[in-house]
């Protein structure tokens, strides 16, 4: 959306105050989220009453979807809302609220993505969307809701838009799709080999993609445990710019609560697949997703994911407390969890993480890394920061701003659970 509004004339105000447009791009994963943008919005909704007449208010994201019309009604100060179907649209819905009307984009859209410019962060690592929406139905999760149906890009558009950033300097790409390894399933034809298989599965897509001049790294999240296949580990193993890290969700470690979860897989299947990359990658990061507290989850359901988190020897994992959500099959259910267990559950399953992450960092010592360097340590100048393959930070003496962009070798002395420190190597 930047991108576009920069490429329609729009620039950035320093303050939200000097702002003619202000934009919420908004998230509706758990309910504290979706409560801040109502907060947010409604402050910026009492000063355009007050005394801001000419202030666009604008609600992007997965809110927006969820809430559509209900949004207008309940803020009747805002001028667009948009969902992330419209996303590219944003300078066009923006014209019609010019000419007088307020303006609700949340019906569901082939995505033009290939028609966006996009504005990037970093001038170094990039993400690169290649597929939109979910066709799972997870019982807890809103974003079948809010994203639509899969949209797989097509690979050659993904590729162009890769080739443009190598030849921009870019040195990182991080592939991104909700449940990436549905990438294909929607995209017409089959394999050329005779196999059977689709034209295009996210494997073939990361062969075709893989050789892209200037990108040194690929990464790619997020991935589902049901659709995680052998031919992808392959890859991952054998093609050099393939980082060695994964992003799996596990949700739970109970095979009861996975089953009401409806995810489709098992504790013993999720382990076999940890295994699996162990065997073709020993060092490879991985991290997860888990929820405590899922409707009916007892204090022995819990402790399989515990066990689980164990088991794997997780480098990370992002804790979540289950929290309703709208339209969701769970939120209806009436074995909801007591917020205190849940809360407890939490505290509990967050120590054991770090404890597991800081006996899983200890492989790091003494080993060398290959850092894609960040630029300056912002806490110490005189210190440099960067990521090996495994995405860990790693901050070692040096000066930033002239290594940044570059690979050097870092040997490891000491880790925290997250973060590696070492000396480079000439
Ligand atoms: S696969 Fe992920 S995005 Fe899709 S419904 Fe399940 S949790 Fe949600």
């Amino acid at each position: 959306m930047a991108g576009t509004l920069e490429s329609a004339g729009y620039t950035c105000a320093e303050d939200v105050s000097d702002a003619d447009v202000i934009v919420y791009n908004t998230c509706s994963i758990r309910d504290k989220a979706e409560q801040k943008v109502y907060s947010a919005v409604g402050k910026q909704a009492k000063r355009k009453r007050n005394n801001m007449g000419g202030l666009k208010i604008v609600v992007a994201g997965c809110v927006a979807a969820q809430e559509g019309e209900t949004l207008l009604r309940r803020v009747p100060e805002l001028d667009l809302v948009l969902s992330p179907h419209h996303a590219n649209r944003i300078d066009q819905l923006l014209e019609q609220v010019d000419q007088g009307s307020q303006v609700c984009a949340v019906e569901p859209i082939q995505i033009a993505e290939d028609i966006a410019i996009p504005r990037r962060d970093s001038d170094l690592t990039a993400w690169v969307n290649v597929i939109h929406g979910c066709n799972e139905k997870c019982t807890y999760c809103v974003v079948p809701n809010t994203r639509g149906i899969e949209q797989s890009r097509a690979p050659e558009a993904i590729r162009r838009e890769m080739l443009a950033l190598g030849e921009a300097g870019y040195k990182e790409v991080t592939l991104l799709g909700q449940n990436i390894d549905a990438y294909g399933r929607d995209l017409p034809g089959a394999a050329a080999d005779g196999s059977g298989r689709r034209a295009w599965t996210f494997t073939d897509l990361l062969h075709y993609v893989h050789d892209v001049p200037g990108i040194e790294r690929i990464r790619f999240a997020t991935s589902h445990p049901r659709y995680f296949t052998e031919r992808l580990v392959r890859a991952c193993a054998e093609l050099p710019k393939m980082c060695q890290f994964f992003h799996i969700p596990f949700q739970s470690g109970s095979d009861e609560i996975l089953r009401e979860m409806k995810r489709g897989y098992t504790h013993s299947r999720y382990r076999r697949i940890m295994d699996n990359i162990r065997r073709h990658m020993p060092d490879a990061s991985i991290s997860g997703d888990a929820i405590v507290g899922f409707p009916g989850e007892t204090e022995e359901q819990f402790e399989e994911t515990c066990a689980l988190v164990r088991e794997v020897g997780f480098d990370r994992v992002n804790t979540a407390a289950y929290s309703p959500r709208p339209s969701t099959p769970a939120a209806l259910w009436d074995n909801q969890v007591a917020d205190l267990i849940k809360v407890d559950r939490l505290h509990r399953l967050n120590r054991l993480v770090n404890e597991v992450a800081e006996e899983r960092a200890q492989r790091f010592v003494g080993s060398t890394a290959q850092v894609l360097v960040e630029g300056p340590n912002p806490k110490k100048s005189d210190e440099a920061v960067g990521r090996n393959s495994q995405n860990k930070l790693v901050f070692f003496p040096g000066n930033g701003l002239q290594l940044k962009g570059k690979l050097v070798d870092v040997q490891i002395d000491y880790v925290h659970a997250y973060t590696l420190f070492g000396h480079m190597l000439t």
